[in-house]
């Protein structure tokens, strides 16, 4: 055997038959098979001999080291806290619906988008992740949730980072959900804060997974200054670039809107928004969250009555607009707002 040099979830199957060498052929199968289906650490492939299991163990560590995980009171959303090589630390939230299990994961430590009211963006940016990296995210997740006698069914990138930024190892660990993890691009969603080259780069890729735009303005002056990138890139590109993705792959495309009392939540705010959804064929579907609080943003979220005025605004003017819960135990306020190491709206630790 020899060593790949990554972890355990970065090696493809060509890199793990090089590990492999000098073992049957057919081992290749039942490690990746392993891996991939049973969910299993090395050490735990049972249809491995000992010696190989021990072996594998150590040619393919873990990427992940946990740190510590918060659950919501009801037991149906947890958050996990890891530890990369180098020392920065990402997370990952495990969201238990009725029908389906989401998992929330990060595509780099930290952020350089520099959007004010988000904690990751506060803490500025310190790398990117590895496909090993966001790939086991999922796979720990779900063997959390195959404990609960549950299986992932859908992945959302609306963890720490911006995946367009990283957008090739991104892309990497979705072909791997896809292909060996068995999820369909249907259920994987790629959330960007509207970097333009990244969306029309995805265009050109194969498999149809959701693109979500955190849009939170929707003139130039206040996204400027919301969103600061969209200094290089303004709207009126960025829907250029969403109406091609719907034209090339005929998924929904969503907005994500925060909503901040007197910034965003106004009339007017919902009057250019509906104009903006109603230009996109089918049109875009809006998600409402009220802004959660952050140390470096003092501005507060909109009431809930406010958030479901908004919508009913919306909805009066032909834009379709979801309230997503928040706060409390909900997931919706800790996905999207991580600041390692300070679980936000979740109440116990262990
Ligand atoms: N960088 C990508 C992926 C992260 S998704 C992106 O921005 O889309 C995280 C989502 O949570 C984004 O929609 C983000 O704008 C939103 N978010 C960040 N901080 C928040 C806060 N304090 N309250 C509510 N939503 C927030
Ligand atoms: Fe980065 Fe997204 Fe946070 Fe903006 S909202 S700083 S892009 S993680």
């Amino acid at each position: 055997m020899t060593r790949h040099g990554g972890t355990r979830y970065d090696a493809t199957r060509d890199e793990l038959a090089d590990v492999l060498v000098g073992e049957p052929r057919y081992r290749l199968d039942q490690v990746w098979d392993g891996l991939y289906a049973q969910l299993a650490d090395p050490a735990d492939i049972t249809n491995l001999p000992k010696q190989l299991r021990a072996e594998l163990d150590v040619a393919l560590p873990p990427a992940l080291t946990h740190v510590t995980e918060s659950i919501s009171d009801d037991g149906e959303t947890i958050k996990f806290l890891w530890e990369l090589d180098g020392g920065s630390r990402v997370e990952t939230v495990l969201m238990l619906y009725p029908g389906r299990a989401t998992v929330c994961v990060s595509s780099q430590a930290g952020c350089a988008m520099g959007c004010g009211f988000c904690a990751t963006g506060q803490a500025g940016f310190t790398r990117h992740l590895t496909v090993g990296e966001i790939v086991e995210q999922v796979v720990r997740a779900a063997q959390r949730a195959k404990g609960a006698g549950r299986r992932v069914s859908n992945i959302v990138f609306m963890g720490m980072g911006e995946p367009m930024a990283n957008l090739d190892t991104v892309w990497a660990a979705t072909e791997r959900f896809h292909g060996d993890l068995g999820l369909s691009a249907r259920h994987i969603t790629i959330s960007t804060v509207g970097l333009v080259p990244g969306i029309r780069s995805m265009t050109g890729r194969e498999l149809p997974v959701n693109l979500a735009v955190s849009l939170h303005a929707a003139n130039d002056t206040l996204r400027d200054e919301l969103v600061p990138i969209n200094r290089r890139y303004p709207i009126a590109d960025l829907m250029d670039a969403c109406e091609d993705y719907l034209d090339a792959k005929h998924r929904r495309v969503s907005f994500e809107w925060a909503m901040i009392d007197g910034v965003n939540d106004r009339d007017r705010d919902a009057r250019e928004l509906a104009a903006l959804c109603r230009r996109l064929s089918p049109h875009a579907h809006v998600n409402l969250i009220p802004l959660n609080p952050t140390p470096g943003y003092p501005t507060t979220g909109s009431t809930l009555r406010r958030v479901h005025e908004f919508r009913d605004l919306l909805e009066s003017l032909g834009a379709n607009a979801t309230v997503r819960r928040n706060r409390g135990t909900d997931i919706d306020a800790a996905c999207g707002q991580l600041a390692a190491g300070q679980p936000v709206a979740l109440t116990r630790t262990r």
